[in-house]
């Protein structure tokens, strides 16, 4: 052999129960481990079409849209965001982006990776995008795409007036992409009533489902924008319209497209439908704000300061803090996994160092674990201020 065996996969692996209290993942539910330890299918076989049609209802509904157009894409959210401008720009078309995070920044990034024009509405780190000077540039631009984040898991902001973002981009005939990854299920959602054109949500945060599979929705008005496309979309894996053949969208027979992994489904199916049993969006909306409050409570009590000053802009699915002065955020992250086996994210991007983030999501989004992780971060930053 030139390479020989490797020593180091010659004893199975070993995971470590933890309190998965991070930017995301979440933690999952016993029954969604169950779900995934299921036999695989194979990805034309008639259950796993049953299983697709399941989520893309139980989608359709998270997402309140009528969209036929919803599907999952073999990648994480990321691959998302690159679903939705891959399919709807074409070369030199102008996207403007609202961008006062670290997922404005990356939306911009794809974006130009596809040679878009690029307009950036460059905002300070948390701020709201403002709807004011988004028309501004819409009169300036005339743009193409206009792209937000809806919960900016990097600073905690939640980004008000998405409806009035997609009145103005009906307004100027402009599509509208928005990312809501950490919101979908903590706060309301509403793509249809929203004008979204394209929306696509996160599985490994609110839902405690497996991450790398990414449910998408493109409207009519998005549909059309791509039929009318002068060149094909620059991507195989990411073609909304084949992929949409795949999820049985359109009106031909379905198609192979991919090999869909059946055991990233099973968990995702049974995710929603544990979400739909403990009483659906409106139920998990009212938890994820009561225990935020509760967690935001807690921390302030202690002299902690959140990101977002103003709670009305705070997202209730992740929560960054401020990191005191003089104390090192890794400290704190080692501090709660080591001792306690809790995971706490820190910064990302310009973020990081700045704060640290804790996500009460899903089965984690109760006051006990919101009280938990608060008194491991107070008595961390006691212990660290003392030393
Ligand atoms: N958008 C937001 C707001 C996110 O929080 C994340 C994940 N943290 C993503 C996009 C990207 O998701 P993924 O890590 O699954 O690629």
């Amino acid at each position: 052999m030139d390479v020989p065996i490797p020593e180091i996969l010659q004893t199975p692996m070993e995971v470590d129960e933890m309190i998965m209290t991070g930017a995301g993942p979440s933690n999952y539910h016993p029954r969604i481990r169950h779900a995934m330890s299921l036999p695989v299918l194979g990805h034309l076989h008639p259950k796993t079409f049953k299983i697709m049609d399941d989520i893309k209802i139980g989608v359709n509904y998270l997402l309140q849209t009528n969209n036929s157009y919803t599907f999952c894409i073999s990648g994480p959210g990321h691959a998302a965001i690159e679903c939705a401008f891959v399919n709807l720009v074409e070369d030199n078309d102008i996207v403007v982006i609202g961008s006062s995070g670290y997922w404005g920044i990356r939306a911009e990034d794809i974006a130009k990776r596809l040679n878009a024009d690029v307009k950036v509405i460059n905002k300070e780190l948390g701020e709201q995008i403002e709807l004011e000077e988004t028309r501004i540039f819409f009169e300036q631009y005339h743009p193409k795409v206009f792209f937000l984040t809806h919960g900016e898991s990097s600073t905690g902001m939640l980004q008000q007036n998405l409806e009035q973002f997609g009145n103005l981009c009906q307004e100027f005939n402009c599509l509208f992409v928005v990312d809501c990854v950490i919101t979908v299920g903590c706060t309301p959602v509403y793509v249809d009533k929203w004008n979204i054109d394209v929306a696509f949500m996160g599985t490994q945060k609110v839902l405690n489902a497996p991450p790398g599979i990414s449910p998408i929705t493109f409207s009519a008005r998005a549909l059309d924008k791509i039929a009318k496309r002068k060149t094909p979309v620059k991507s195989y894996n990411l073609d909304a319209v084949n992929l949409g053949e795949y999820w049985n969208s359109g009106n031909r027979p379905r198609i192979y497209h991919h090999t869909v992994c059946s055991t990233l489904l099973y968990g995702l199916r049974e995710a929603i439908a544990i979400f739909i049993e403990n009483g659906g969006l409106e139920a998990s909306w009212k938890n994820h704000e009561n225990v935020a409050k509760h967690f935001y409570t807690l921390l302030e009590k202690n002299g902690l300061e959140l990101f977002i000053t103003d709670p009305k802009n705070r997202v209730p699915s992740v929560t960054a803090i401020k990191v005191p002065e003089n104390i090192d955020a890794n400290e704190i992250i080692k501090h709660s996994m080591n001792e306690y086996n809790v995971e706490i994210s820190g910064g990302i991007g310009p973020m990081l160092g700045v704060v640290l983030r804790v996500g009460l999501m899903g089965i984690n989004c109760n006051e006990k674990v919101a009280e938990c992780v608060a008194k491991i971060l107070i008595e961390a930053i006691k212990k660290m201020k003392e030393e």
